[in-house]
């Protein structure tokens, strides 16, 4: 056997078969690193709900621990909810900012300007925070540092007439974007404000704004706002700091959207477009939880079980030992083979091989430590006086003896059987 595969079989051996041990502890842990991410509990309890049913149910993929077989249902859970980054298209559009004061509307608002131009689109900017002294100033000086167009009217208090007039005086502008006012909490009069600014303009985005160190209430948030104005987007916005952002994932969840950008500091630099993956590795804490992912494809793909050097290297009497001890702490051989990429091979194999017993592989070991180091490689070396010399070694009957070499030839014959015809054609589908 290809050393790749021997060592994915003695893996999966020492992993054991998906455990709910080993699942309850990974849940546990996963649970703890979302709460502490300041993901709402109920989607936590929801989450881990699913993430167990399918550990449970699921068999982990070849070559893959149940740790790992977990991880990636979690991973894949999340992906779920998270999706794709928001659609965000390099084209003319309206863009309206809502969220509660202090969110980081205005920041960001100066940064998308900052990255539309980028793009080599003409960006425009309008102040519709009446509410907050310095509002004005705040984003006029902003917008002149990075030299964008700015819309404002400093005196006038009535938000939505400074829209109206914003988006007319900025007609010819590829993306303008309404920086809104927020409030310390939601109220009604911040909420109608934003239904009467949203029914201005058909806006191609309205980007709810979240501090990443919002916990619990991020939903109440969320839904408030889908509910005023139709969210399209999230962003979440001062990742650089120690906050993980799992607020965001209530928010998501509860209106339906995704997460177009993220901030990552005060500059207008500090905007990314969202990742979904560095966002689940960051949340929960887990670096390296892409690379499982990938590691995951990449033993799927087979890649890593060498099966071409495994069909035409030989198949030693050691090989065949040292494959049915790993099969044999994994289960009932039918199971494993299914689940293994030479799943085909078990088409090949008659049904004593299933019934291998503890026993007899005691017996296949006793036999075994009486023949010589070039017999195990070379079993074609045993003939009959042979034979008779090892039963006498091992205590045991020539008969067994040639049931061992019977069983071994089998197992040969299967492997090379793969080697063409249409049990081929299935491994090089199994390979894809
Ligand atoms: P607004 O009330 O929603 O308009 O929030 P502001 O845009 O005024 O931002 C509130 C504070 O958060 C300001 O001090 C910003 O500099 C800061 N801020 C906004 N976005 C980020 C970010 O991505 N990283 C960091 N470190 N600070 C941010
Ligand atoms: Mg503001």
């Amino acid at each position: 056997l290809g050393a790749s595969l021997k060592s994915a079989l003695q893996k999966l051996a020492n992993a054991g078969k998906v455990d709910k041990e080993v699942i309850d502890e990974v849940v546990k842990d996963i649970q703890r690193a979302m709460i502490q991410a300041d993901v709402n509990v109920k989607l936590v309890m929801r989450l881990s709900g699913r993430i167990r049913e399918r550990a449970l149910t699921e068999a982990p993929p070849p070559g893959m621990d149940s740790r790992e077989h977990v991880l990636r249902i979690v991973y894949a859970e999340l992906v779920n909810i998270i999706g794709k980054a928001t659609p965000v298209a390099l084209e003319p559009q309206t863009i309206m900012m809502v969220g509660l004061q202090g969110s980081g509307k205005t920041t960001t608002t100066a940064k998308l300007a900052r990255y539309f131009a980028r793009k080599g689109l003409k960006p425009a900017v309008i102040c519709a925070d009446t509410y907050r002294p310095g509002a004005y100033d705040q984003l006029s000086q902003l917008c002149a540092k990075l030299g964008v167009t700015f819309y404002g009217e400093r005196d006038n208090k009535d938000a939505v007439a400074i829209v109206r007039n914003g988006l007319r005086e900025t007609a010819k502008y590829d993306v303008r974007i309404v920086d809104t006012a927020g409030r310390h909490a939601l109220e009604t009069g911040l909420i109608k404000e934003m239904k009467d600014i949203a029914a201005l303009a058909n806006f191609t985005h309205r980007f709810l704004v979240l501090d990443a160190a919002i916990g619990q209430q991020a939903s109440e948030q969320a839904k408030a706002f889908n509910d005023a104005v139709g969210i399209t987007g999230v962003i979440i916005t001062k990742l650089d700091g120690t906050a993980k952002g799992g607020g965001a994932l209530s928010a998501v969840s509860d209106t339906n959207t995704s997460i177009a950008f993220i901030g990552v500091g005060e500059t207008p630099e500090g905007l990314e477009r969202f990742d979904p993956d560095g966002f689940i590795s960051r949340l929960l804490g887990m670096g390296d939880l892409k690379a499982l992912v990938e590691k995951a494809n990449e033993v799927l793909s087979q890649k890593d079980v060498n099966v071409e050097k495994m069909m035409s290297g030989r198949f030693t009497l050691n090989d065949m030992y040292a494959q049915l001890e790993a099969i044999n702490k994994m289960g009932p051989l039918k199971q494993i083979m299914s689940m293994l990429p030479l799943g085909g091979l078990g088409a090949n194999i008659t049904d004593d091989v299933y019934k291998m017993t503890q026993d007899k592989l005691l017996s296949y070991r006793i036999i075994m430590d009486s023949m010589t180091e070039a017999e195990k490689e070379d079993p074609k070396l045993i003939g009959s006086s042979r034979i008779m010399r090892i039963a006498r070694g091992s205590g045991r009957s020539p008969e067994d003896v040639r049931e061992l070499l019977k069983y071994h030839k089998m197992m040969q014959k299967a492997m090379k059987g793969m080697k063409g015809g249409p049990g081929r054609a299935n491994l090089k589908k199994l390979m894809k």
